[in-house]
């Protein structure tokens, strides 16, 4: 279609986010190419184009317009202080901003880190969440390395991001409280509803992104059942619209079709086994619209 309005993603050129972010828009059954030494692409099939940058300035171009949307960090977001539609959270690259302290010291609490020094490159968020708390402390605001900065004397403790611990237990700190969470979320500019065509746009690739992520919430599961069970199994399965049930050549046994939610997966499968179920079939669903 010519003149059609393409809307522009901000996603992390190279790092935790870039490859679940890419996937995500691929999911969605738009094609690309991607060619590391450049800082845009477009994709053939869909009016979406990329904007690859770091993820500390997406919160910055898709205020300012440079970008129309864009996949971040909560963490960052709330770091950067700056307000904008969050409009799905996409719930992967979690992490937790947690306090550390030196193995022995007692920590028993947010008011402990009263008058400490504790070094962070989240003084935002940590800021707020002391503030929430009623504690005063000094933050130290480091850009990286923060798990060195007890032992070279310049913090009391440390405020940072902890996936496994081993960097922490390396330099004799210990994970204490864990004070925020993140999860990468799709951010909008504030004025983007007023522009009809890429409001519609967004609204497409929207649509697509919940059909599959409400396709991977769920399970596709057929089954064979005594005839007098189907009721039992109707209430087992729940939750849905009522299952499809056919007859099968085999007198008093039916066949039924329905769709389970992932994590009652487990609970359902061993309910229906005790009811008798047997030739139980389990697939994945790739899309699915309610
Ligand atoms: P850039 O070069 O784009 O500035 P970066 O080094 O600041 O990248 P990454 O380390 O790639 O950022 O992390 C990007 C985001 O991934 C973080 O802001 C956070 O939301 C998330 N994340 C998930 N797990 C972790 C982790 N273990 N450590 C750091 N960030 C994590
Ligand atoms: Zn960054």
């Amino acid at each position: 279609m010519s003149g059609e309005a393409r809307i522009r993603i901000a996603v992390q050129k190279s790092g935790r986010l870039s490859e679940k972010s890419l996937e995500l828009v691929k999911s969605c059954g738009i094609d690309f190419n991607v060619d590391p030494r450049v800082l845009m692409c477009g994709a053939s099939n869909f009016p979406l184009d990329f904007l690859f940058v770091r993820d500390d300035d997406i919160p910055t171009y898709v205020a300012d317009g440079v970008a129309d949307i864009g996949i971040v960090g909560r963490n960052e977001l709330d770091e950067s202080g700056i307000t904008l539609p969050v409009v799905r959270d996409l719930g992967f690259a979690g992490c937790r901003l947690s306090i550390a302290v030196k193995r022995g010291d007692d920590y028993d609490g947010l008011s402990w880190l009263e008058g400490k020094r504790i070094a962070t490159s989240y003084p935002r968020i940590l800021g707020r969440v002391l503030s929430e708390a009623g504690v005063t402390a000094e933050l130290v605001r480091v850009s990286g390395s923060v798990e060195i900065t007890p032992s070279i004397g310049i913090a009391d403790c440390i405020c940072d991001i902890v996936s496994t611990g081993t960097t922490l237990r390396m330099n004799g700190l210990v994970e204490v409280e864990a004070v925020y969470k993140s999860t990468a979320v799709m951010v909008a500019r504030p004025d983007l509803e007023a522009d009809v065509g890429l409001e519609a746009v967004l609204s497409r690739l929207l649509l697509r992104m919940d059909t599959v992520s409400a396709a991977r919430k769920k399970k596709y599961i057929l089954f064979n059942l005594p005839a007098d069970k189907v009721d039992d199994a109707a209430r087992i399965v729940g939750g849905m619209k009522s299952p499809t049930v056919t007859h099968l050549l085999d007198e008093g046994w039916v066949s039924v079709q329905s769709v389970v939610a992932e994590d009652r997966f487990w609970s359902v499968f061993e309910d229906l086994k005790a009811i008798g179920a047997e030739g139980i079939l389990v697939m994945p669903i790739e899309k699915m619209s309610q």
